[in-house]
């Protein structure tokens, strides 16, 4: 029997209308989840298919309403025997905070993918039919389970740990510049090459928490973005306006100015918790290496970029902890 993948539609470019195929202007979220299904020939030869509706937005209007009921959707429909795996598209700009986010939220084993299009629905060369038809392919296979969410675009098959955008307007605008791929799909054949390295879904100490209500409200972490002669006092407007935690996307290794780094461990010894990360698209944020964290009371990102920081720091709050604790769970996820 065909497996039962369900699609989990939420907007984006791939559900997006131009005026005219040939032109760059379009608006995102216009096409329903099954006219979507309906534009993708011999779907239904990979798995049975059926499809809901839970958003219907370009991915920048993404907000933590909609992933909570998401990832809550997704741990009731794999909690059913009768279900085998899920597909969320999604538009591409913040599609790697959503996969992380459901990287550490998702309860089960069973395979989540995403995907998405960097051209709308009626463009010329629509690449999101292709993508779709890929992504069910992938969600339907045995050998993708236990490798956590995954991000299926233009033939790659990413991790939520690693990928990242990387180009505003090409098909090929997902990377995964510091762990790699995780495997390959071509026309729904998919070769794996690894099984990501980070602790995810169902083994994630966060997921249990999104499967019933209530559900938990997350607490504001706020990204201020390091540059030459960056105003300290960014530090305390989040502050002000109620930010339990504050990612620096720091330059090179994590870095800021002395200001901001005066401010930043002023405000780390009262309790709020900072965490350097990197403007750089590749490699990792180090302890200690030209800031001294240990003195500071700073937690390094360590492989995860400002956005994906972020995210595991507003689920590291949700309950008291240290920051000893956060840096581990920086090491962990
Ligand atoms: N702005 C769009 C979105 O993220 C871009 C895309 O989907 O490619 O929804």
């Amino acid at each position: 029997m065909k497996p039962s993948i369900v699609i989990l539609a939420t907007g984006g470019t791939i559900a997006g209308i131009s005026q005219a195929p040939a032109q760059a202007g379009y608006r995102p979220g216009k096409v329903d989840v099954r006219q979507m299904i309906q534009s993708v020939p011999d779907l239904d030869k990979l798995a049975r298919i059926t499809g809901e509706q839970i958003a219907n937005v370009g991915s920048q209007d993404i907000s933590f309403d909609i992933l909570i009921r998401l990832a809550c959707r997704i741990n009731q429909l794999l909690n059913q025997n009768d279900i085998h795996g899920i597909v969320v598209t999604h538009g591409t700009d913040t599609m790697e905070e959503t996969a992380f986010f459901l990287n550490l939220t998702v309860n089960s084993p069973k395979t989540v993918v995403m995907t998405g299009a960097m051209r709308p629905a009626n463009a010329i060369s629509a690449d999101g039919p292709l993508n779709l038809f890929n992504a069910v392919a992938v969600a339907a296979d045995p050998d993708a389970r236990e490798r956590g969410v995954l991000v299926v675009m233009n033939d790659r098959i990413h991790g939520a740990h690693s990928l990242t955008k990387t180009n505003t307007t090409s098909v090929e605008t997902f990377l995964s510049p510091v762990n790699g791929l995780v495997g390959t799909v071509n026309y729904g054949k998919s070769v794996y090459f690894r099984y990501p390295f980070r602790r995810h879904t169902h083994l994630s100490e966060f997921s249990s928490r999104f499967c019933q209500f209530p559900y938990p409200a997350l607490p504001r972490v706020d990204i201020v973005y390091a540059c030459i002669d960056m105003p300290p006092d960014l530090i305390d407007c989040s502050v002000a306006c109620g930010a339990a935690g504050i990612v620096i996307a720091g330059d090179g290794n994590g870095n800021m100015n002395q200001a901001t780094v005066k401010n930043a461990a002023k405000k780390a010894a009262q309790g709020i918790f900072i965490v350097r990360s990197s403007r750089v698209p590749t490699g990792t944020v180090g302890r200690n290496v030209e800031v001294d964290d240990d003195a500071c009371g700073f937690i390094v990102s360590d492989e995860l970029n400002p956005a994906k920081a972020r995210i595991l720091l507003m689920l590291a709050l949700l309950k008291p902890t240290g920051r000893q604790q956060i840096q581990q769970l920086f090491y962990a996820y």
